[in-house]
Order: structure tokens, then C-alpha cells, then sequence
């Protein structure tokens, strides 16, 4: 007779690639590797998205203002972003995911969880799917990541921070408890800024304390949120893995430091943000069955105008051309049009590869454009309209 003890555990892996953005510019620019790259807004109030690992030995870490990120790390090779481009090799690791997996929660486009309990008896034990998947991730995109191993989605992350980079963690139930007790309560899933505060000064500082903690204490301090948090020090966590709900649109909108008054520097700005968001549609395997724009005028209204494609479609010249309509429509129609932001999004329908599979073979859902992007980096191909006017087309 089983016993409750024999219940299979989960197997999850929490897969999270090492300086993604940083690590994508230094592989598709071999100039870069061995650089302090930093990934992020340029501009007068830019964050740093990424930096590469060199970068960091500066001191340079996400989400710092890049002005800081310029002082602390002079010499540092700073790259406006190419979302498009990420997007793409996002959608290539997350191929891999489901290789080991149906079971795959995004998390954002370079961290995921996938449950591979169902997988064991095919693909072997959950440390052996890591390295597979570490190896496959490395073969196929030359990209390095860090996977997290445990039997639940808090141990997985957390394993995974321990990890990086480079590297693969397992943590077993029965380290669970004292592995993580040395850890900042920070680190603790649903602890954000104002809870830790609020622990710390009742002097809780590790997940160690927690775990120490009495229930009148946590109770005291945070309501009956305070056992949940309890449990989760010690390693327990029972929630599913959530696989992604099929996205609905993609897009991309721009807001501006100074509100564009031409119709001409507007267009010049759509065709740049509709070859954004076509390229991510394209590497989604979709097609737009809806175009929209949104238009923000000052001081701050916004409208949106949208069409129908019939029959749907994922080529940048078309989407622009549907696009611009409505925009010449909207501009015409306006007493002293301007344009604080400016939003393209397309609604999506059914993915390419199943309407492909009808006739047996799946097609490159790339587009030549994209391949040449791909291979020569974001910007290798762009249309002349989104080019500054002096390189643009007249008229
Ligand atoms: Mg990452």
C-alpha cells in the first residue's frame, strides 16, 4: 500500500538566462564579448535594463539610473535596447522549454517555470533535464542560463539565484529549511518593501528568523498573512505552475520628451514602432487580425482608432500601410494636432504553424526581413521611412 510519504514530488525547474539583453548583444556582436555591456535607456532619464556580467564588477545592477551606471563604469559600451530582438530569442528558448515540458509559466522573456514532474520517466531525473536543457539552450542560441531545481516554484527561484551563473542548484525538501535560512527576507516570495520593514524592525532579517519566529509574533506583526509567510520560510509551496495564457496583442507605443507636431516625424515614428511590434508578431507565430493605434495628445487625452485586416496579416508593409491610414485620418481631423505618445498594437489570431500544418510542412514563420535583422542585428534592414529625414524618402 502507498503511503502519503510515497507520493511522487514535483519536479520543477526554474530556468532564468544569465544577463539576457547583455548576453544577446555579446553574442550577436562578438566585438562585445569580454565588455562591460550595459543594456538600457540612454536618454536623460534612462534605466539600466541588463548589464553584462563584466559590467556588474562595477557595480552596475538593473534598474539603476543609467547617468549612475555612466560614473561608476566609464568605459562601459551602453546599448539602447532591441526588444524586438530578445523577443525573437525568447521565443527560441521557450521553444526549448517545451521540449522537456507542456508545462511552462513564463515569467518574462528570459525566466520561466516548467513542471517536468510528468517528464521523469522519459527524460530521466530533474538534474539530468537541467543539464539537457543547459546544453540544448548553449547549442542552439550560444546563450548560457541558470536552472533551479526543487520541488516547488519557491525552491526552484530560489535555486536558481544560488545558482548564477552558469550553474544549476537543486534543493532538496530536506535541505529546504536550512539552505534558505541564511537568505535575505527579501527573497521570500510576497515579501516586498513595506512587509520587510516591518519584519526588520521587530528584528527578522534572514528567512531564518522567520522560520523561528512564533505564530503570535508573525501574527502580531502581519495579520493572518503571517502563518502563510511562515510556511513559505520553511521551503512549503504548493502553487501550480500556470501555463501562459495565450497572448491577445503585441504592440509597441513611444511617449515623447517633446510632443511631435509634424505629420511627417509622426509617420517616420510609425513605421519605426510598427516594424517593432511586426517583428515580435512575426516571431510569435501569429498574424494581426486587428490594427490599432493609440494617440495621446497634450496635455493628456487619449484616443485610440483601430481596423479590421482582412485576411489577416504579419507583413511590415502592410501593417504600416493600414497603419498610416488611420493616422493621416486621425491628423486631418484634428484643429492643432500633436502627439504626446504614439502606440501600434495588433490583435492576434490563430499561429501561423497551425494553419501551416494543414498543408504538412511548416514554413520559416520568419520573414526574410527578420533573418536579415537576425542575423545582422536589429537595424541591418529597416524601411526608409523610418530612417531621420535626411536619410527618409521625400515627400
Ligand atoms: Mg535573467
Amino acid at each position: 500500500m502507498p503511503s502519503p510519504d510515497d507520493q511522487p514530488q514535483r519536479a520543477i525547474l526554474h530556468v532564468d538566462m544569465d544577463a539576457f539583453y547583455a548576453a544577446v548583444e555579446q553574442r550577436d556582436d562578438p566585438q562585445l564579448r569580454g565588455l562591460p555591456v550595459i543594456v538600457g535607456g540612454t536618454g536623460r532619464r534612462g534605466v539600466v535594463a541588463t548589464a553584462s556580467y563584466e559590467a556588474r564588477r562595477f557595480g552596475v545592477g538593473s534598474a539603476m539610473p543609467t547617468a549612475q551606471a555612466r560614473e561608476r563604469c566609464p568605459d562601459g559600451i551602453f546599448l539602447p535596447p532591441r526588444m524586438a530582438r530578445y523577443a525573437e530569442v525568447s521565443a527560441q528558448i521557450f521553444c526549448i522549454f517545451r521540449e522537456f515540458s507542456p508545462e511552462v509559466e513564463g515569467l518574462s522573456l528570459d525566466e520561466a517555470f516548467i513542471d517536468v514532474s510528468a517528464s521523469r520517466k522519459l527524460l530521466g531525473t530533474p538534474m539530468a533535464m537541467a543539464q539537457a536543457l543547459k546544453e540544448k539552450i548553449r547549442q542552439r542560441c550560444q546563450l548560457a542560463c541558470t536552472v533551479g531545481v526543487a520541488s516547488n516554484k519557491l525552491l526552484a527561484k530560489l535555486a536558481s539565484g544560488l545558482g548564477k551563473p552558469d550553474g544549476i542548484r537543486q534543493i532538496t525538501a530536506d535541505q529546504a529549511s536550512a539552505v534558505i535560512a541564511v537568505l535575505p527576507i527579501q527573497q521570500l516570495w510576497t515579501v516586498g518593501e513595506r512587509t520587510a520593514e516591518r519584519l526588520q524592525a521587530a528584528g527578522i532579517h534572514r528567512i531564518g528568523d522567520l522560520q523561528q519566529a512564533s505564530a503570535t509574533t508573525l501574527h502580531r506583526l502581519l495579520g493572518p498573512r503571517g502563518e502563510s509567510l511562515r510556511r513559505l520560510a520553511l521551503g512549503l509551496d504548493e502553487r501550480p505552475v500556470v501555463v501562459d495564457r495565450e497572448e491577445k496583442s503585441i504592440g509597441a507605443e513611444e511617449t515623447f520628451e517633446r510632443d511631435l507636431s509634424s505629420l511627417d516625424q509622426a509617420l517616420t515614428m510609425l513605421m519605426r514602432l510598427t516594424e517593432k511590434a511586426a517583428a515580435r508578431l512575426r516571431a510569435s507565430d501569429h498574424l494581426a487580425a486587428v490594427v490599432q493605434l493609440k494617440l495621446r495628445k497634450p496635455p493628456f487625452v487619449t484616443q485610440t482608432r483601430q481596423r479590421q485586416l482582412k485576411p489577416p496579416l504579419a507583413d511590415t508593409a502592410l501593417l504600416y500601410a493600414c497603419a498610416r491610414e488611420l493616422l493621416e485620418t486621425w491628423w486631418a481631423a484634428q484643429r492643432r494636432p500633436a502627439l504626446r505618445l504614439l502606440g501600434v498594437s495588433f490583435e492576434l489570431v490563430g499561429a501561423q504553424t497551425q494553419q501551416a500544418d494543414l498543408f504538412g510542412a511548416k514554413p520559416t514563420s520568419l520573414s526574410l526581413e527578420d533573418q536579415i535583422n537576425a542575423r545582422f542585428g536589429q537595424g541591418g534592414l529597416v524601411h526608409a521611412r523610418g530612417l531621420p529625414a535626411k536619410f527618409g524618402p521625400k515627400g
